[in-house]
């Protein structure tokens, strides 16, 4: 079989693409995020979690996450190194997501303290990188570090998924951190300096990695890589320097790839946040070189997570692997969803999206954002999920500040600063919107200046204000999600449109717009459930987006509850005793009844048993007791249960 790379390079030559500056990309994209810095979010639960979660991000030392780079390095470290992970040989990866999460922050708000610290770190790093002498930089432990070196020498010797002979733990997977994170302080953080250190580490990735054989590479790739591939052809495009897409085909997972190209589903069982970022790379590397494999694979495999391998609230996987789902129902566990896989999730998605701006897309990140991604965040401290439990009866457990540093903490603080990420898109001259979150968009080419205000999903009531009307046309395309139960409305300043706002469809309003111009967008918002897919007996509610989970009473406050520097600290844990609703002839739905005071808190009216219970916005549940997905039952199976064993049981 041929290799990749120089059909892929040949593909370059003849499009012309030239070493020494940035590459423009050979599929143009049809739609594309704006700026971070261009979408400014309002007053909403967003809002608050980015702000909770900067507090974090400014409460971290930088010394201290840099412990392990000058010690390595052989400098003396200015403070001592952070618990949890970053004692282990993953260390250093939360380096790297700070800088990113540095960088989106500053990139959002132009706040000049993110910057500052960008600064420091980076040339904390350029003095570590320094030291290193052959490009390197990271604070990998010695053993981790000597086994990438080792790959010059040939020596490629792999122990399972997770380790490379001798116990050395992920070393390309935390590196990759490092070298994105050191991208982005460059492109978002406009740290000149970073460009010179992270290019001096992909030369270095190159270097350790251009001797090996075929074999050797996929041998190598046997073990957890993160976001190389990724990282490295965004490096290509951003340089020119062919050098880096070649150096990002090495990791060019074949195991993993081939299957999907076929599209073969063979995902159950695989390590699941192993598999999303190589298939971003993928993604990237479609968008980048035009190679239509990329979109061949990141397509197929995103229409297998998010269809058949997710949960209702958008996470995947139990134990970190992906779980078979026509056994679905059987994996409702403590460690399910690991919120890695959701960030990722969301990363790849809005790749799929741009190339195809459909509905399904954003309705998957809609659900995955709020049910998921907001829900990963304790409201007291702005700490992080790594699993977020199923299990009927269990609670969350977050990270300690100094002391975890899981993987998840690493995504999750980069999670809660780009909420302004993909709430627009545009491209050509059409602007989507795709999220219902207040905020205010500037779209700089068109001199477009428009406000979103609403108190979704608390209703369905969406109002878009333009503030400055664009200098050129732009038509306006508004998500109808696919879940509404009816068409969404559309009112332009008081009168009705009549525009078609199908559920699962954008709706398209073109117009001169005008300053002053009020579009309201009514969207259909109803209690409606999902089963799953192996037993249509267990069902999980929703009100629009929302899923409404029970709220089963607080959670105890252990050593470990809810803030735990295991992961693992309260898998084992006891769940209590779950209610089961009991349904008659009238539809499900039905079962829930709305509070009267416009909350999304809801109740159900003598269908629960052994008693009734209160549901509210998964999201909002954080240290009680919950349930997710619901025994329906009939009168005489309560009776049977209830006489044979405890409920829930
Ligand atoms: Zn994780």
């Amino acid at each position: 079989m041929r290799a990749p790379v120089p059909c892929l390079l040949s593909l370059l030559v003849l499009a012309g693409a030239a070493r020494g500056g940035p590459v423009a990309p050979v599929v143009a994209p049809a739609a594309r995020p704006f700026p971070l810095g261009d979408v400014q979010l309002l007053d909403s639960p967003f809002e608050a979690a980015m702000e909770l979660n900067a507090r974090y991000l400014l409460s971290l030392e930088p010394d201290r996450l840099l412990h392990n780079a000058r010690q390595y390095a052989g400098l003396e470290p200015k403070a001592a190194a952070y618990g949890g992970w970053e004692q282990a040989g993953v260390a250093g990866h939360t380096l790297g997501h700070y800088l990113t999460a540095l960088s989106q922050q500053y990139a959002a708000t132009g706040d000049e303290r993110f910057r500052k610290r960008i600064d420091y770190i980076v040339a904390e790093m350029a003095e570590c990188q320094e030291r290193y002498g052959d490009g390197y930089v990271g604070a990998l432990p010695p053993l981790e570090l000597q086994t990438l070196r080792n790959l010059k020498f040939g020596i490629v010797e792999v122990d399972g998924q997770h380790n490379f002979k001798g116990g050395a733990w992920v070393p390309w997977y935390t590196e990759h951190k490092v070298l994105n994170g050191l991208k982005d302080a460059w492109i978002l953080g406009g740290n000149t300096q970073a460009r010179d250190v992270a290019l001096r580490l992909a030369d270095w990735v190159d270097s350790v990695t251009s001797g090996l054989s075929d074999a050797q590479l996929q041998t190598m790739l046997q073990v957890e890589q993160g976001g190389m591939m990724d990282v490295l052809v965004e490096l290509y495009s951003l340089t020119g320097n062919t050098r880096y897409l070649e150096t990002s085909r090495r990791f060019y997972h074949r195991a993993v790839f081939d299957p999907l190209l076929a599209r073969r589903d063979e995902l159950v069982g695989k390590h699941a946040n192993t598999q999303i970022p190589k298939v971003i790379g993928e993604a990237r590397t479609y968008e980048v070189t035009g190679d239509p494999k990329g979109r061949e694979i990141a397509g197929y495999f995103w229409d297998l997570v998010a269809h058949h391998y997710s949960y209702v609230i958008g996470g995947d996987s139990e134990n970190e692997h992906f779980t078979p789902e026509d056994a679905m129902s059987k994996h409702l566990r403590a460690n399910t969803a690991e919120t890695c896989n959701t960030y990722n999730m969301l990363k790849l998605t809005e790749h799929v999206f741009g190339w195809d701006p459909r509905a399904e897309y954003t309705d998957f990140y809609e659900r995955a954002l709020y049910n998921d991604i907001l829900a990963s965040q304790d409201p007291r401290h702005g700490m992080f999920t790594y699993f977020i439990s199923l299990e009927p009866g269990l609670y969350k457990t977050y990270s300690t500040p100094f002391d975890s540093f899981w993987c998840c903490v690493g995504t999750g603080m980069e999670n809660h600063t780009k909420y302004g990420e993909a709430i627009y898109f545009h491209g050509g001259d059409n602007l989507y919107v795709n999220l219902f979150i207040p905020s205010a968009l500037t779209w700089r080419e068109k001199g477009l200046r428009m406000e979103l205000r609403t108190d979704y999903p608390r209703t369905g009531r969406v109002v878009l204000e333009v503030k400055e009307a664009p200098s050129s046309p732009v038509t306006l395309r508004v998500r109808c999600p696919g879940w509404a139960g009816a068409p969404v409305t559309f009112a332009m300043n008081g009168r009705p449109l009549g525009v078609a706002g199908t559920p699962g469809s954008y709706a398209t309003i073109d117009r001169a717009w005008r300053q002053g111009d009020r579009l309201e967008v009514a969207i259909p918002m109803a209690v409606r459930t999902e089963s799953m897919p192996d037993d249509s007996s267990k069902v999980a509610f929703l009100y629009g987006p929302v899923v409404l989970a029970a709220d089963l009473g607080p959670a105890p406050e252990t050593p470990t509850a809810p803030y735990a520097g295991d992961q693992n600290a309260n898998v084992h844990d006891r769940p209590v005793p779950v209610p089961v609703l009991v349904r008659g002839d009238a539809p499900i739905e039905s079962m829930l009844v709305r509070s009267a005071d416009g909350s999304l808190e809801f109740h159900t009216e003598g269908t629960g048993r052994p008693a009734d219970v209160t549901l509210r916005p998964f999201w909002e549940i954080s240290y009680d007791r919950y349930n997710v997905y619901w025994d329906l039952v009939t009168d005489a199976q309560w009776m049977y249960r209830s006489a044979g064993s405890a409920p829930g049981q």
